[in-house]
């Protein structure tokens, strides 16, 4: 390798302090050198808030004024953490400590806790909501789903904003909460909650922060050691700061005012767990000494982009929303903004996959690309519709849908009843039965439970496993539970496999803080964003806030898509989100200031499948057919199907084999569907089957040849990218 190609792939630190500068604007600049604090950077989205204070980290490192170990960083998220850690090892500033609070408080409680407490530190609780049902049971208070998660979250509340329980029912009623039960009977739960706990010697995530603030109190000696280590603090994404992690920061700090706070009141997202811009906001009042700065030089997106991202914000209400700041892109210009229209998700997430395809074709990599969500069981379709595109994909901040908790459990109580119903005469139609009888002792419904969180997360886990339950049976009549089990274990194994370069799926939480040169927010309808469960002003202005953060992630490409309605067929009765009204073209603007985003026109999505040739016919009967599933097919799914069975299973193994070459899942290769629509069709040539569903120019390329050898009966040559591989070595 020579010095160059190492120099690019490496980047060499800046030579000096100053060379730290040379890639700040003159405001930035004001925050990287002001580095005695108090400072407080008040700035949009994209202007440069975290990139000002890394170089501020190590500008003042680099110039000998901070000692790496005696600086704190705090971000939001430990991807954020570990992204700010690489910064400053380029800018030659590494060995200064960047964590959540949580995580800082969780290291600096291990080490104390022999000291001031004593024994062994308790275990960590994983998740509330199983020890919060039985301190209802102890209590004698019965708590239907619904109310088990929201009195959760009440505690979760409770523990943030510090509220004892035997002050909850005067706190409640003061900030006029929105109470699932009696507050007294939540009060209740709460204590006997902290009593089961103590009694198991276990303490939960808040517990960790509760904790280190408890001792931090107690204890000067500890106060002082952990005061001497740490002396500068920096603080990202200060708007989503709570009353917890504030009285900790306090408490480091103990008086000093050697803090720099960077924050977007329009983008605290974060409400629903106690955080608050008041910090931010009232930051001037606490330190009336403090270097204020603003930034509205947008450096990420295109005035495109930004300007969608104005009129978001002038769209907005509340008190985040009287401090927002007009951004000003500074680059050159870009597409507009395209808003689409689809008559259903699975149309939705095809027609995001071939825009996917597009932009990757036309040089934007993968892992440039995001597909952004309200709530993560939004993302399987997606999942679902990348990989019938064969494009390579990674989730962040939710785990990969097979690693969820509920699809593991789901998929070990699937496989124990398989191994009981092993009759011979189970039929194929009764999988999607079988599985949503195994399901409904898990907490899956036809009806999804009202509100939020993560009981609804977990039923859409489990539907989503019906659905792939119905799609496996149409697509293999002649399948088991058995076989359905393994086409689980299958596509789970595979997807434990790195993903290395690959298009990103994330809610829009977890999308905080991060940018790519092609952002898809998806699924903007009413009910989804805002949320069902919005229902006070503020809680609608934070979902507008979600959608801006999501639109400000993108730097040149935005989509912005919603379907009509959720499956294929269905009455296309849903609205999109009020949020575009104003922006989205032919739109009237509602209430306010309507500034304008996007030009050109909605565009209808074609529903993503093979229908430029018009219509799809059903080859058995000649219906045209309008259902996802059957234009997939071929046929209408009731006709009679002539499938070459000894074909199918041929070219499912041929698959498997393709799919451990290229290190992919199997559906990457070709879908179930699309297999069982070739074995039915068994097409003579490349024309014959380049017209079925799922094949597309670049499969028939890359697979045509074998595909129609198996077709015509012949034996498949070895992978000839395997045989290329054993050459090399
Ligand atoms: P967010 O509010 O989304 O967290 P931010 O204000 O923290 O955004 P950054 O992520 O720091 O913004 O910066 C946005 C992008 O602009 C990054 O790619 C960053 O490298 C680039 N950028 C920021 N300042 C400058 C600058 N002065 N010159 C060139 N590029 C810059
Ligand atoms: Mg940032």
């Amino acid at each position: 390798m020579t010095a160059t190609t190492h120099d690019t792939l490496f980047p060499s630190a800046p030579e000096s302090a100053d060379a730290v500068l040379d890639g700040l604007d003159p405001e930035q600049r004001a925050v990287a050198t002001a580095l005695r604090g108090p400072v407080c950077v008040l700035a949009g989205a994209g202007t440069g808030k975290t990139r000002a204070i890394t170089h501020r980290i190590a500008y003042g490192v680099r110039a000998g004024i901070l000692q790496p170990a005696s600086v704190l960083a705090v971000t939001f998220t430990a991807r954020a953490a570990g992204e700010m850690r690489g910064r400053l090892r380029q800018l030659g500033a590494g060995g200064v400590q960047a964590r959540t609070f949580h995580s800082a408080a969780l290291r600096q409680l291990q080490y104390f806790w022999p000291r001031a407490i004593g024994g062994e530190m308790p275990r960590l609780l994983e998740r509330k909501v199983q020890l919060v049902a039985e301190a209802g049971a102890r209590s004698r208070i019965r708590l239907d789903r619904n109310e088990l998660r929201d009195v959760t979250s009440e505690i979760e509340w409770c523990k943030v904003t510090q509220t004892v329980p035997e002050d909850y029912p005067a706190v409640a009623a003061k900030t006029g909460r929105d109470v699932p039960r009696d507050p007294a009977e939540v009060a209740r739960i709460y204590a006997t909650y902290e009593q089961l706990k103590r009694d198991r010697g276990m303490i939960d995530f808040e517990d960790v922060l509760l904790l280190t603030v408890g001792v931090l109190q107690d204890r000067p000696d500890v106060a002082d050691t952990v005061r001497s280590q740490y002396q500068h603090f920096v603080v990202d994404e200060y708007q989503d700061v709570s009353p917890l992690q504030q009285r900790l920061l306090d408490l480091w700090l103990g008086g000093r005012e050697t803090l720099c706070v960077v924050g977007d009141a329009s983008q605290t997202i974060y409400s629903f767990t106690g955080a608050t811009p008041e910090y931010l906001l009232g930051f001037r009042s606490r330190y009336p000494d403090a270097t204020v700065v603003k930034l509205v030089r947008d450096y990420r997106s295109t005035p495109q982009v930004v300007g969608l991202a104005n009129g978001l914000l002038g769209q907005a209400r509340g008190q985040a929303a009287a401090h927002r700041l007009e951004l000003v892109s500074q680059r050159e210009a870009g597409p507009e903004p395209s808003y689409t229209e689809y008559a259903d998700e699975p149309a939705e997430a095809a027609g995001a996959a071939k825009r996917i395809r597009e932009l990757m074709d036309s040089g934007v990599r993968a892992s440039e690309i995001a597909v952004l969500f309200r709530i993560n069981a939004q993302s399987e379709v997606y999942e679902q519709a990348l990989a019938d595109a064969g494009v390579p994909y990674q989730l962040r901040g939710a785990e990969r849908f097979f690693e969820r908790p509920e699809v593991r459990e789901a998929g070990m109580l699937l496989r124990g009843a398989a191994r009981a119903s092993a009759d011979p005469e189970e039929t194929a139609a009764g999988v999607p039965d079988q599985v949503r009888a195994v399901l409904s002792s898990r907490g899956w419904a036809s009806e999804p439970p009202a509100g939020s969180g993560a009981v609804r997360d977990r039923w859409e886990s489990l539907a989503a496993l019906v659905r792939l339950a119905e799609d496996f049976a149409t697509a293999r009549p002649a399948a088991t539970l058995a076989d359905f089990v393994a086409e689980l274990d299958e596509r789970a194994g595979v997807q434990h496999a790195p993903t290395v370069e690959g298009v990103t799926l994330a809610s829009l939480h977890a999308a905080k803080g991060l940018e790519w040169d092609a952002v898809f927010v998806v699924g903007l309808t009413e009910g989804t964003l805002p949320i069902t469960y919005a229902k006070t002003d503020e809680q609608v202005e934070e979902e507008r806030r979600l959608l801006y953060v999501g639109v400000t992630r993108a730097r040149e490409h935005l989509s912005l898509s919603w379907a009509l309605s959720r499956s294929p067929g269905g009455r296309g009765t849903r609205k999109p989100s009020r949020f575009l009204d104003g922006l989205r073209p032919g739109s009237a603007p509602r209430g306010a200031r309507g500034a304008g985003g996007g030009a050109g026109g909605v565009e209808r999505g074609s529903g993503g499948r093979k229908r430029r040739g018009g219509p799809v016919l059903c080859r058995v009967c000649g219906r045209t057919l309008s259902d996802a599933r059957e234009i997939k097919l071929m046929r209408c799914e009731d006709c009679p199907s002539d499938l070459d069975e000894a074909l199918f299973e041929r070219l499912r193994a041929w698959r498997s084999e393709q799919a451990k070459t290229l290190g992919q899942p199997a559906y990457c290769v070709f879908t179930d569907r699309t297999l069982l629509a070739i074995a039915e069709v068994r097409p003579e040539d490349a024309g014959g089957l380049a017209v079925i569903p799922g094949v597309g120019a670049r499969k028939l390329d890359k697979f045509g040849a074998d595909v129609l050898a198996l077709c015509a009966g012949e034996a498949v040559q070895e992978s000839s990218e395997e045989s290329e591989e054993g050459a090399e070595k």
